[in-house]
C-alpha cells in the first residue's frame, strides 16, 4: 500500500467532482519541498547507528506549512508526503491559517533509551533547524512523540536561535509554552464531531455503540469523551491486541489506562503494557474488532486499517476516523455502497492541530488561555466546519470525504488565486 498513491485517488475524486481548475489539481498532486536527512546517533553502547528522516512540506497558500512528526519503523517518504497533503486539507476544512507538512523518522521508538530518543530528536531538530520555525513551518507530536520530544525539539532550535522560540512547535508541555486542552484536543474534537452527525442522524448515544481501534492519545482521549456522554464502548484496541465487553459490563477507559500503564514505562518514554492487561474482559485481535457489529467504528490507529481485504465485513453503520488515512479508497467505494457514513480524518481528527493553532497564537502573543476558553473555541471551529462540510456534502449530494476535501479545495484555490 502507498499511502500517497491513496491520497491522491481521494484528491482525483473531489476535482473531478467539483471540477477543480487543472492548474489548482496540478499544484496540489506536488509537494513543495522535500527534506531527506541522515540521522547519525550515538548509541549508549559506543555504536553509532544512521537514521532516516523526513520532511515534506506540502502547500502554503492558506499560512505556514504545520504538521506533525512521527517516529515509526515503518515510516517512509510516501507515507510522509500522503500524511503532509493530508494535513494541508484538514487545516483548510478547518479554516485554520496553515497550510500542511509532515515529519518521520524511521525508527522504532520504542528499541531506543531515553538518551537516545533525546538524541536522535535534537540531531533531527539541528537538520530541520534551517527550514522550520514559528512563521515558517511547524511541527507538532503525531505517532509515538509527544510533549517530551517536543520540549527537547524546542530547546535545540532555541539554543541554535540564541534564543526562546516556543512557537516552533506545538503540542509541548505546559512549562514551556504548552497550552491547555493540546493532549485531549483530538479526542475532543472528534467527539464534538460525532455528537453533531449523531444529532443529524438522531441517535441517541446512548444507545449507541462503539468500537475503537488505536488506545493512544487520540484512541483513549475519544474513548474518555464519549463514556463520558454516555455511549457504550464494547472493545478497544492497541498495536498489542485488544479487549470485548461481552457481559454488558461498563468499560471505563481510564480503569483500562490504569490497567496498561501498571506494567510501567519502558525507559521513561513509552507504556510497556497494554490494554490487554485489563483482566475483566474478553480478548479481541485487532481484525476482528474491527468487523464487530458496533453502531461507531474508530479507528484510531495507522493508515490503511480498513482496506480492500476488510471492507466487506464491516457491519458498523458509522466510521470516525480519527487515523489518518485509516480507510483505503477502495475500501471507502465499497463502504460507501453498502450506505456506511465514512466521516473522514480530515474532519474527524481536527481537533488536534485546531489546538495546535491556538497554542501557536499563545505563543506568539505571550498570552495564556484558561482551558474553558480553549475548549469553548475548539467546539466552535469544530461545529462550523462540520456545517460546513455539510453544505457542500449537500450541494453536490456526494460522500463526507468528498465533501471537506470540496470545501478545502474551495479554500486553497481561492488562496492561490488571490496570490496570483
Ligand atoms: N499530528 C496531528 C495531526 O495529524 C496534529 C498536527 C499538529 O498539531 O500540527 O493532525
Amino acid at each position: 500500500m502507498n499511502p500517497f498513491n491513496n491520497a491522491m485517488e481521494q484528491l482525483k475524486r473531489s476535482a473531478e467532482l467539483i471540477d477543480l481548475e487543472k492548474d489548482i489539481w496540478e499544484r496540489m498532486r506536488k509537494p513543495d519541498n522535500i527534506l531527506q536527512v541522515s540521522l547519525p546517533v550515538r548509541m549508549d553502547n559506543g555504536e553509532l547507528k544512521v537514521f532516516e528522516g523526513y520532511r515534506v512540506q506540502y502547500n502554503n497558500s492558506c499560512g505556514p506549512y504545520k504538521g506533525g512528526i512521527r517516529f515509526h519503523p515503518k515510516t517512509d517518504l510516501h507515507e510522509v508526503k500522503a500524511l503532509a497533503f493530508w494535513m494541508a486539507i484538514k487545516c483548510a476544512v478547518a479554516g485554520i491559517p496553515y497550510g500542511g507538512a509532515k515529519g518521520g523518522v524511521t525508527v522504532d521508538p520504542k528499541k531506543l533509551s531515553i538518551d537516545e530518543l533525546e538524541r536522535l530528536t535534537r540531531v533531527f531538530t539541528q537538520k530541520l533547524a534551517n527550514f522550520i520555525g514559528p512563521e515558517r513551518d511547524i511541527p507538532a507530536p503525531d505517532v509515538n512523540t509527544n510533549p517530551q520530544i517536543m520540549a527537547w525539539m524546542v530547546d535545540e532550535f532555541s539554543k541554535i536561535k540564541g534564543f526562546n522560540v516556543p512557537g516552533v512547535v506545538t503540542g509541548k508541555p505546559l512549562e514551556i509554552g504548552g497550552s491547555l486542552g493540546r493532549n485531549e484536543a483530538t479526542g475532543l474534537g472528534g467527539f464534538f464531531v460525532l455528537q453533531s452527525l449523531a444529532k443529524k442522524m438522531k441517535l441517541n448515544p446512548k444507545k449507541t455503540t462503539v468500537a475503537i481501534q488505536g488506545f493512544g492519545n487520540v484512541g483513549y482521549n475519544l474513548a474518555i469523551f464519549l463514556h463520558k456522554a454516555g455511549y457504550k464502548i464494547i472493545a478497544v484496541s492497541d498495536s498489542q491486541g485488544g479487549i470485548l465487553n461481552k457481559n454488558g459490563h461498563e468499560m471505563n477507559p481510564e480503569e483500562i489506562m490504569k490497567a496498561k500503564k501498571q506494567k510501567g514505562q519502558i525507559d521513561g518514554c513509552y507504556c510497556r503494557g497494554t490494554v490487554c492487561d485489563c483482566v475483566n474482559f474478553a480478548k479481541v485481535d485487532n481484525e476482528k474488532l474491527l468487523q464487530l457489529p458496533v453502531d461507531v467504528l474508530v479507528p484510531a490507529a495507522l493508515e490503511g486499517a480498513i482496506n480492500e481485504k476488510n471492507a466487506g465485513r464491516i457491519k458498523a453503520k458509522i466510521i470516525l476516523e480519527m487515523a489518518n488515512g485509516g480507510v483505503t479508497p477502495e475500501a471507502e467505494e465499497k463502504l460507501n455502497k453498502k450506505g456506511v457514513v465514512v466521516v473522514p480524518d480530515v474532519l474527524a481528527n481536527a481537533g488536534g492541530v485546531v489546538v495546535s493553532y491556538f497554542e501557536w497564537v499563545q505563543n506568539l502573543q505571550n498570552y495564556y488561555w484558561g482551558l474553558e476558553e480553549v475548549n469553548q473555541k475548539l467546539e466552535k471551529i469544530m461545529d462550523d466546519s462540520f456545517e460546513a462540510v455539510w453544505q457542500r456534502k449537500e450541494k453536490y449530494q456526494t460522500t463526507w470525504r468528498n465533501a471537506a476535501f470540496a470545501l478545502a479545495l474551495e479554500r486553497i484555490e481561492a488562496a492561490m488565486k488571490m496570490r496570483e
